[in-house]
């Protein structure tokens, strides 16, 4: 049987430190990266990523399904289909608050990644995998203090490794490992729109001009789209969970400032 070992690749704090890791030596050597792209990172983390991309010996296949970013901005002035990213909801009615559902990640980070691992392995995307012939280890960055993002791989001829959690480190030991390694300090890997943002990552946002006026943009777009409707909300929409404009919400950076985090809300394919 063939083994084919993948790096699921975010290009945030734990996917890099897991990416270098494997380049020195630390942890066995994998085919392959990908990074799956929903057009929607910070610039800092393509930049990362063509930096990281130099480092490392095995290569980094960067795919896309469709622009997360493109299909909010479409979708908020009525030009294609609804979307289901994870925005805040408030009731106009009874004020109650609320969030969407989050199908992004599946759509735009999980499937492009199987769709190339299956491709890597010599298989179109609607093919079956003979998993006699061949399974795929697909390597996690999820971290020690991230436990409770560990899942299973439901695909028959794959399963999920997590390199970290195995030997013990934590997120603040990868950034340890990174300083002590003369390696330049990740960003946060995440859409620049997502709402799982915790108040000091907005603040931090906010420092790139560009960046932060495009997502006060996205943030007042999305407010009575017409994706509402299909989705039964009769309400608005909004970046932060504070249910109030993005360019007027309070963002204090406290610890603990956020009910929802990618810590418990995404597959460790977000954040990371
Ligand atoms: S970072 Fe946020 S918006 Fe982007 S895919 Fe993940 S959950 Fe969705």
């Amino acid at each position: 049987m063939k083994t084919l070992r993948v790096l699921s690749l975010g290009a945030g704090v734990q996917s890099t430190t897991l990416a270098l890791m494997i380049e020195k030596g630390e942890i066995p050597m994998v085919d392959a990266a990908i990074f799956s792209d929903t057009g929607a990172e910070p610039k800092a983390v393509y930049d990362h990523l063509d930096w990281l991309e130099t480092q490392l010996s095995y290569p980094i296949h960067r795919t896309q399904w469709r622009s997360l970013k493109k299909d909010i901005i479409y979708a908020a002035l009525g030009e294609n289909d609804s979307f289901s990213a994870p925005f805040f909801t408030l009731n106009s009615k009874t004020g109650k608050k609320g969030m969407l559902m989050r199908q992004c990640t599946r759509d735009y980070k999980i499937l492009p990644l199987y769709r190339k691992l299956k491709r890597l392995m010599g298989y179109r995307w609607r093919q079956h995998v003979n998993k006699k012939k061949w399974h795929a280890e697909v390597l996690i960055g999820i971290s020690s203090d991230e436990m409770q993002r560990v899942k299973e791989n439901k695909l028959p001829y794959a399963s999920n490794v997590y390199p970290l959690i195995e030997k013990d480190i934590s997120r603040a030991q990868c950034l340890e490992w990174m300083k002590k390694n003369n390696y330049p300090e990740p960003p946060r890997s995440a859409c620049t729109f997502c709402p799982y943002h915790s108040n000091k990552e907005w603040l931090d946002l906010k420092k790139n001009k560009d960046e932060w006026d495009e997502i006060v943009k996205i943030d007042e777009l999305i407010r009575y789209a017409d994706m509402q409707k299909e989705n039964k909300i009769t309400g608005q929409l909004f970046l932060h969970q504070s249910c109030t404009p993005i360019s007027q919400a309070k963002l204090v950076n406290k610890k603990n400032d956020l009910q929802f985090s990618f810590d418990d809300e995404c597959e460790g394919m977000c954040g990371n």
